[in-house]
């Protein structure tokens, strides 16, 4: 049997000199590693325990960004009234993560780390622009999250990087947004389709910003440009929302497997943007 050492730096410096070590590792939270350790798809020599380096754990604004350290939990994302008050959409889908135990370990940079298609923050964060700050013992980088994610569990880190924090723009104040999903079993639940909407109307009903990004129907969570591009400038009907909804059908490249046909999957892409548009604009399709 292979072994394997735990290691449990007090400062980021300390956490990227052990991980510059060949076979070393990040741990944080540990609810994708432990598993996946278990069905043998996840390999480390040195598991780094990041989740007790004090300074990798907030939620504050900077620079008029609101900016989350990458070991905040779940639990203290969905708790935090800056999250509540402008990325409100964030706040609700930590607070479907998994269970409650699940989301007093789990910390949004395992989430964006495991780079999961399913993964349920990660279409939110496409829809908030994130760009990601990662840093390594040979300096910090910046990269947006939409060039950070590669693939299904894969993406652009670099070996012995981690990812420091996450941070956006804040969303304006008239803005609504709202995180959907459908998945087969509640705590235990995989998304089979997931879908993240901001909508901002100008006083006169015109679509002043829309953002449209999905989880779970392509090999990384995307943005739908073309579905948010219908909508921009314009003022708001449910005509509209449903040549959206078709546009955000159109540019979902899901697959068959054991969870949903492809087939399945882009009709409820339809089905939840245009419900998630119709509440965000008034008019009156109520989600559940
Ligand atoms: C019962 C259960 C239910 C779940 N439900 C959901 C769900 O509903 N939705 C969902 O999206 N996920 C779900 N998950 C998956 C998991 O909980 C989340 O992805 C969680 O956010 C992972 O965070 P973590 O800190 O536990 O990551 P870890 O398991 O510690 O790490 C995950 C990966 O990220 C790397 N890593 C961690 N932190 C960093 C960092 N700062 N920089 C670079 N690399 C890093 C690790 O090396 C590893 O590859 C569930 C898991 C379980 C066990």
């Amino acid at each position: 049997m292979q072994s394997l050492e735990f290691k449990s730096p007090g400062s980021i410096q300390e956490a990227c000199r052990l991980l510059d070590a060949t076979g070393s590792r990040p741990i944080a939270g540990g609810t994708d590693v432990i598993p996946q350790m278990r069905d043998g798809r996840f390999q480390a020599g040195t598991l780094v325990d990041i989740s007790r380096i004090p300074d990798l754990s907030y939620v504050k604004q900077i620079n008029g960004e609101i900016a989350i350290g990458s070991t905040t939990t779940h639990t203290m994302i969905v708790d935090s009234p800056l999250i509540q008050a402008r990325a409100r959409f964030l706040a609700e889908v930590s607070g479907i993560v998994g269970g409650v135990q699940t989301q007093n370990r789990g910390t949004l940079g395992g989430n964006i780390a495991n780079a999961s298609p399913a993964g349920d923050t990660l279409p939110v964060l496409l829809a908030l622009d994130a760009t990601l700050d990662l840093v390594s013992q040979s300096g910090e980088r910046s990269l947006a999250l939409a060039d950070f994610l590669r693939g299904p569990g894969r993406t652009a880190i670099l070996s012995g990087e981690i990812i420091r924090q996450v941070r956006f723009a804040p969303l304006a104040q008239g803005a609504q947004s709202l995180f959907l999903r459908l998945g087969n079993r509640k705590g235990m639940l995989i998304s089979v389709v997931s879908v993240a909407l901001v909508l901002e109307l100008d006083a006169a009903g015109r679509v002043r910003d829309c953002r449209i990004a999905l989880g779970a129907v392509a090999p990384t969570p995307i943005r739908c440009r073309e579905a948010e591009a219908i909508l921009l400038g314009r003022p708001v009907d449910a005509g509209l929302i449903e040549n959206a909804a078709a546009a955000a059908e159109a540019a979902s490249r899901p697959i068959d497997d054991v969870r949903a046909s492809a087939a399945y999957r882009r009709h409820i892409v339809r089905v939840l943007v245009r419900r998630g548009l119709k509440q965000l604009a008034g008019l009156g399709e109520a989600t559940s």
